[in-house]
């Protein structure tokens, strides 16, 4: 289900957080209840896999969707001891799955590893949340053919008919749990970048099309900026994504730029 309104989409990736069912319960509740009076943003919280199906509830709350972490490479249920599979992400309601985190790449996903998931999670209508980004960023512009590759490596195969249901999120690794987010000056040359990688592969139609997102180190206060001078279409949200105040005091700034 691509991301096709105009509106904006934060993502929080809870990661490992929290420790219990009732403090993830509770969280999803605050962010539910939040969510409802939202006019131009849509939210889609990420829980650990466990607590999926508790802060999913019974009914659908309006601009509220659930998200996964991870999603195996495995496409059929099978012999796959510890894996969780994108048919069962889905079963559960699941509708976005992070894709390619550096903390996974750091763990082993290598481009290869996070293609097969991304086809996975594509393979089952869902839409994947493509996390690429450079280690560092020095005045030859290398990170830039960094980012390509990634883009490349993970979704050069795919047909545009099924590329077009990609979101984007650059998230430069240094600055993930970071003091400082990325000036936002930065954010819109990047994001502009990642566009036209996407018009080269797939024609100009896919550069204006694809969802980009920016990550880290994103706080209730940046985000605005990040948002209207980065000229991105949302947020991929970490620390502030489980401080229950700041994540919603960013939902209503967020939704307050229209
Ligand atoms: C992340 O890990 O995806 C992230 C953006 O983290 P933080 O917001 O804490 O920098």
């Amino acid at each position: 289900m691509p991301h096709t309104t105009n509106k904006k989409l934060i993502v929080g990736n809870w990661k490992m957080n929290p420790s219990t069912s009732v403090e993830a319960k509770k969280l999803a509740r605050k962010f539910k209840h939040a969510a409802v009076s939202l006019n131009h943003t849509e939210v889609v919280i990420c829980p650990p896999l466990t607590f999926i199906p508790l802060c999913t509830g019974r009914t659908k709350t309006a601009h509220f969707h659930m998200g996964a972490q991870v999603a195996s490479t495995q496409e059929e249920s099978g012999p796959h001891t510890g894996e969780v599979g994108a048919n069962m992400l889905r079963d559960l309601g699941v509708e976005y799955v992070i894709v390619g985190h550096s903390e996974q790449r750091k763990r082993g996903d290598t481009d290869a590893i996070v293609a097969a998931r991304l086809k996975a999670v594509l393979g089952q209508g869902m839409t994947p949340i493509l996390c690429i980004g450079e280690h560092s960023r020095d005045e030859s512009g290398a990170y830039l053919d960094v980012l390509k590759e990634q883009i490349k490596a993970s979704c050069g195969d795919l047909l545009k008919k099924v590329a077009k249901s990609i979101i984007v999120a650059y998230e430069p690794i240094w600055a993930i749990g970071a003091a400082e987010a990325m000036k936002s000056e930065d954010v819109y040359e990047t994001s502009l970048f990642i566009k036209k990688v996407f018009a080269d592969l797939y024609g100009a139609d896919m550069g204006l099309k694809v969802t980009v997102l920016y990550g880290g180190s994103v706080t209730y206060r940046n985000a605005p900026d990040i948002i209207s001078i980065g000229k991105v279409d949302g947020l991929l949200v970490g620390r502030e994504s489980i401080n229950a105040p700041g994540f919603i005091e960013l939902l209503k700034a967020v939704d307050l730029l229209g």
